[in-house]
C-alpha cells in the first residue's frame, strides 16, 4: 500500500475521526486548520481580508451517519453564516453533503441544505457544495440542480481525475465552479490514476470553463498550473473578474499573498472546527512533506513525528476494524 493510500484510509476511519474530536488540534493540524471555534476562524479571515484575500469557510465535518448530528451541523453552518454577516468579513460558505445527511436520506439532506440556502440568500452569500467521493457525485449534482431552482447563488466543484468531468462541466457550465484535481481515492474504472493525465485534464477543464462558463475558481497549489492559467487568461483576454485562484489555509501562504498583490482575485479555503481529522489526513495524503515541514516548525525537531503518529494511528485503525 502506498503512503498516500495509508493517509486516505486514515481519513475515512470513523473511530479515529471520533477520537480526534475529543482533542484540540494535534500533530501540526493547527497550521492548516484555523482553530476549533468560529471566533478563531473569524480572526484568521480578518487577517487574510486585510491582504485583499476573500475566504470560503468550511465548518469541518463529514461522513455523518446520524440525523441528530446532521441537524447539529446544519445549525452550526447557519450560525457561521450569521457570524460572517455580523462581523462583515469577506467570506462565504463551503459545505459537504455528507455532513448534512446525504448518506442517511437524500430528502433530509435537501431540507437541511434549503434551510442553509434560505439564510445565505438573505445576505446574498454564495454557497459552494464541495465534492466528495465518486459515490456521492451524482446525488450532489442533483442537490445542486434542485436547490438552484430557488436559490441561484450556489456552485460546486469539478474534480479533474474523473473521466466524466468534461461532460459534467458542460452540463454545469452556467454555474460558478471550483475546479480541482481531486482528493479522494478512486478506482481506475472511474478516474485517471496518472498525475500527467490528471494535470492535462485539469488544464482542459479550466480552459473550457474560463471560455464557456460562468465564474471559475482555480483551486490548486501547483505553481505550474497557475503560471499556465496566467498566460492563458492574458492571451485570451479573459477579464480578472471572471475567475479567481483558490488555495487551502496554511498552504503556500507567501504565494497566496503574492497572487493577491499581483491583482488576481484570491480566495482562501478556511477550515475550522473539532472535526479536523479526516481533512488533515487527506492533506497528508496529497503531500506529506508539507506537514512534516510544518511540524518541524512546531516541534523544532523530529520532523517525521507526524508520519510516525499517523502510521501508528493507521495500525490502531486496523486493529479496531478487526474487532
Ligand atoms: C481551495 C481548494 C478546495 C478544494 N476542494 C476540493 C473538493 O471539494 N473536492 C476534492 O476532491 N478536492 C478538493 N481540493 C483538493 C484538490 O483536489 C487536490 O487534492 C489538492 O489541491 C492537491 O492538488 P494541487 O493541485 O494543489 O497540487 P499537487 O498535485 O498536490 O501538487 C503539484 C505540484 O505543486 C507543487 N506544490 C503543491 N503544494 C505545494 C506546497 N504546499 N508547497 C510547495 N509546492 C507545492 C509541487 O511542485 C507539486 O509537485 C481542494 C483544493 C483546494 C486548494
Amino acid at each position: 500500500m502506498k503512503l498516500k493510500d495509508v493517509f486516505i484510509s486514515l481519513s475515512e476511519n470513523q473511530f479515529l475521526n471520533q477520537a480526534a474530536q475529543k482533542y484540540g488540534l494535534k500533530m501540526g493540524a493547527s497550521s492548516v486548520v484555523a482553530g476549533t471555534t468560529i471566533e478563531e476562524a473569524i480572526e484568521g479571515i480578518r487577517e487574510l481580508n486585510r491582504r485583499g484575500i476573500s475566504c470560503t469557510v468550511d465548518c469541518l465535518g463529514e461522513f455523518v451517519s446520524d440525523k441528530a448530528e446532521a441537524t447539529k451541523a446544519k445549525d452550526q453552518i447557519i450560525h457561521v453564516i450569521e457570524a460572517i454577516h455580523d462581523t462583515e468579513v469577506d467570506a462565504h460558505i463551503s459545505l459537504k453533503p455528507s455532513q448534512l445527511g446525504l448518506d442517511i436520506d437524500y430528502a433530509f439532506c435537501l431540507e437541511n441544505l434549503k434551510e442553509i440556502a434560505e439564510t445565505a440568500s438573505r445576505y446574498e452569500m454564495f454557497i459552494n457544495i464541495d465534492m466528495e467521493n465518486y459515490e456521492r457525485l451524482e446525488p450532489s449534482f442533483r442537490l445542486l440542480e434542485e436547490l438552484t431552482q430557488n436559490y441561484p447563488n450556489i456552485g460546486t466543484v469539478i474534480q479533474a481525475y474523473f473521466y466524466r468531468a468534461q461532460s459534467d462541466i458542460e452540463r454545469l457550465k452556467d454555474y460558478r465552479l471550483r475546479i480541482v484535481k481531486g482528493a479522494y481515492k478512486e478506482t481506475n474504472d472511474v478516474a485517471y490514476q496518472d498525475k500527467m493525465d490528471i494535470d492535462d485534464n485539469f488544464l482542459r477543464l479550466i480552459e473550457y470553463h474560463l471560455q464557456n462558463g460562468k465564474f471559475t475558481s482555480i483551486a490548486t497549489h501547483d505553481h505550474q498550473i497557475i503560471e499556465h492559467v496566467k498566460r492563458f487568461v492574458e492571451a485570451n483576454h479573459i477579464p480578472k473578474d471572471k475567475f479567481e485562484f483558490q488555495m487551502l489555509y496554511g498552504f503556500r501562504t507567501e504565494l497566496q499573498y503574492q497572487l493577491a498583490k499581483e491583482g488576481y482575485q484570491f480566495c482562501t479555503y478556511v477550515p475550522f472546527g473539532t472535526d479536523w481529522y479526516g481533512y488533515f489526513m487527506r492533506r497528508l495524503a496529497e503531500r506529506p512533506q508539507n506537514i512534516s515541514l510544518v511540524t518541524k516548525q512546531v516541534f523544532n525537531k523530529k520532523t517525521n513525528i507526524i508520519l510516525g503518529v499517523a502510521a501508528g494511528a493507521f495500525l490502531l485503525g486496523r486493529i479496531t476494524k478487526k474487532k
